[in-house]
């Protein structure tokens, strides 16, 4: 008798925690938003005090890498006192920004050895950019501090989406080489928030959701990551991470997920690759 080989078990406790500390963002993203955010948007129910728990507990347990997302997590008043908490705990963090305001302190924060960016540019054409971000200025601010980033040699990341048929993604990319952008991806858009076209299944995500990775919402629930918002494991602000990575519903969820071949799916270390924006590694399973 032949006995098929076991899916290795998805570990409990993510190296990568994706934080979601606002819904706030000065753009809108109106055919594109996973978050649907925007500048009437709040920061949420969690407390800057929710945050600083959970932070604190993720490193507690595991945790190795975090990301701030939003929304735009710069405009979260309690923004760098969050960041520098992660990083007093010695966490790796992420902050994914769309770069359209930076203030100074923010950049002296951004050049912490600790930190690295993360941010979505659409077109190397103004018109295009702000077709896809819903302000108008928005091309020349983002453009603007990546090449500010990268003079001041913060690692960047940048993820294209495309949004619409005949966008210059190529030219797009190759704009952001010839400004020195090491890493940059190409997606398109998902079936989440404001790019949802369908109702949202596990075949739309890439199948290492859970898999080294999750993320917290504003309200403090626990989703395998940020594309599977449809998909709650618990709630941290009331149950707190390890109970929630140790439940049931977590480790049902995760088994719901269908996997992929590893080389299809994203890198469980480095989370910023499974961002919405951020990865072409990231394709739903089907
Ligand atoms: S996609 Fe990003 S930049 Fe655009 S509205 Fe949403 S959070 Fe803001």
């Amino acid at each position: 008798m032949t006995i098929a080989p076991e899916a290795p078990a998805r570990p409990a406790v993510p190296d990568f925690l994706e934080l979601e500390i606002t819904g706030r963002c000065q753009l809108t993203c109106p055919s594109l938003c996973y978050a649907k955010a925007g500048p009437t948007e709040s920061h949420g129910s969690m407390t800057a005090d929710d945050w600083k728990r959970i932070i604190s507990e993720a490193a507690e347990i595991g945790v190795k890498k975090v990301q701030f997302i939003g929304g735009e997590p710069t405009m979260h008043p309690e923004f760098e006192a969050l960041v520098h908490r992660a990083l007093a705990l010695g966490l790796s963090v992420q902050v994914y920004s769309n770069l359209y305001r930076v203030k100074p302190e923010h950049w002296r924060l951004f050049t912490h050895p600790e930190v690295s960016l993360a941010t979505s540019y659409y077109s190397d054409v103004a018109e295009e950019h702000e077709r896809v971000t819903g302000r108008k200025g928005s091309h020349a601010a983002t453009r603007e501090n990546i090449v500010k980033a990268v003079s001041r040699r913060i690692p960047l990341q940048v993820g294209i989406v495309e949004v619409f048929e005949g966008q210059r993604t190529a030219e797009a990319r190759q704009e952001l080489y010839d400004l020195g952008v090491r890493t940059v991806n190409i997606d398109r858009v998902r079936s989440v928030g404001r790019g949802e076209v369908h109702v949202p299944s596990t075949k739309d995500l890439c199948g290492r959701c859970a898999d080294g990775r999750a993320a917290v919402m504003t309200d403090g629930t626990v989703t395998p990551c940020v594309l599977g918002r449809f998909l709650h494991t618990g709630n941290a602000k009331a149950d707190g991470l390890a109970a929630v990575f140790n439940g049931q519903q977590w480790a049902d969820t995760a088994t719901s997920i269908p996997r992929r071949s590893p080389s299809m799916a994203c890198t469980p270390d480095d989370s910023s690759d499974c961002d919405p924006s951020n990865t072409e590694a990231c394709d739903p399973a089907y």
